[in-house]
């Protein structure tokens, strides 16, 4: 179940082990996959904010088409892994960072009418022989709805254009020789499972951006559709790629922004037990880490599973407490009950000093988690 070059980089970590794993070559598949997926002509994207690993970034930097970021710090790490293309989103852009995105010439994504006269503005003082900026202007238009998380479209929200304020948004444009309107951004939800009603949604992206296009006598030259291809953390579902295949329109060249789908299969978070113990009933195996590590679980409330690498050593010369056949839940080294990262899961067997090992980590995992609570070292970050 565990794939041998995971177990072989943590027999490589001293104990009590507590440490990432992640495979580049697990990247790399993912990447080809969806390439094999979309449209000839679409560009792939790895949102930077699922796993800001340097290693991982640099590894995405090379087999995706480039990188989109969120932030100052996501976009000096996109520049420093080499990115051949960047897209810069989110809705608080500072002047500092805008002109970063201007001066690594990234396509910015723009989310406000404030933030476009600011861009402008800003684009107006660099060199006279500067390319002018590449925008594509963020809408959070009305439907259609899809499943997931995170629904940042259809709904309020801070991020994107209100469809009301994009004529306004057109004219400023037009009157702006030093911005480049590529298209529209369109990025509507997180962690959608359902791949028929992703692709409605494409269609349905495309077919409007085609229509305000027209509309306002722009020119499309992209569409960037987002990111939002789900990953089932409990692996019982599978986004299913293969739906997508054939069923997207290819006349306009579609922008993706993956980051869950990309990164979250090639991650796994690894945590010695430290000790087993039953409480009121119930048996805990507690860990060397925990949501610090790890707050996915915590933060949207499901069990994530684990699988047990034997450890044969005990080092002690008193019996080594172990437990058979029965449910445990895997917490963590905080002093809070909310610290659980799996509920009940039966074991055939587990000791002390047995490390559990939790797949489909590699996304919105380290990256999300609030490290400095408590003060524990953090985990060793293994890239293979
Ligand atoms: C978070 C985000 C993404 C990536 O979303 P995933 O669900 O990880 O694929 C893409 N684009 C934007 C603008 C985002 O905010």
């Amino acid at each position: 179940m565990l794939p041998e070059r995971v177990t072989a980089a943590l027999r490589g970590v001293p104990g009590p082990v507590c440490a990432y794993v992640y495979d580049t070559s697990v990247l790399r598949e993912r990447v080809a996959a969806v390439r094999a997926a979309v449209p000839e002509g679409a560009t792939v994207l790895y949102a930077v904010k699922a796993n800001g690993t340097p290693g991982v970034v640099a590894a995405l930097a090379e087999v995706a088409d480039g990188l989109e970021v969120a932030s100052g710090g996501e976009l000096e790490l996109a520049v420093r892994a080499g990115a051949r293309h960047i897209a810069f989103s989110g809705p608080a852009k500072t002047d500092e960072e805008l002109g970063a995105a201007i001066a690594a010439g990234a396509t910015v994504n723009v989310e406000s009418l404030l933030e476009l006269r600011r861009l402008a503005a800003l684009a107006g003082t660099a060199p006279a022989q500067a390319p002018p900026v590449r925008i594509a202007l963020r809408v959070n238009r009305a439907g259609p709805t899809l499943p997931g998380s995170h629904r940042m479209t259809g709904v309020p929200t801070p991020f994107g254009l209100d469809i009301s304020a994009l004529d306004e948004a057109v004219a400023l444009v037009r009157g702006q020789p030093r911005l480049d309107p590529v298209g529209f951004h369109l990025h509507a939800v997180s962690n959608n499972l359902d791949a028929p009603a992703h692709a409605a949604f494409i269609a349905d992206a495309l077919d409007w951006s085609r229509r305000a296009a027209d509309r306002y006598g722009l020119r499309l030259r992209e569409v960037n559709v987002g990111g939002g291809f789900g990953i089932d953390h409990t692996g019982m579902a599978h986004f299913d790629l293969g739906a997508l295949r054939g069923a997207l329109p290819g006349d306009v060249p579609l922008v993706f922004e993956l980051g869950r789908f990309l990164a979250t299969p090639a991650g796994w978070y690894a945590a010695e037990v430290l000790d087993l113990k039953r409480n009121h009933g119930r048996w805990f195996a507690v860990l060397r880490g925990g949501t610090h590590h790890f707050r996915l679980p915590a933060a949207w409330g499901y069990s994530h599973p684990f699988t047990v690498l034997p450890v044969p050593d005990w080092r002690y010369g008193f019996d080594r407490p172990e437990v058979r056949d029965v449910a445990v839940d895997a917490v963590g080294e905080l002093c809070t009950p909310r610290d659980v990262l799996t509920r009940g899961q039966r074991v055939d067997r587990l000791r002390v000093g047995d490390v559990l090992v939790f797949g489909n980590a590699g996304g919105y995992g380290w990256d999300i988690s609030h490290h400095d609570f408590l003060r524990h070292e953090y985990p060793r970050i293994v890239v293979i």
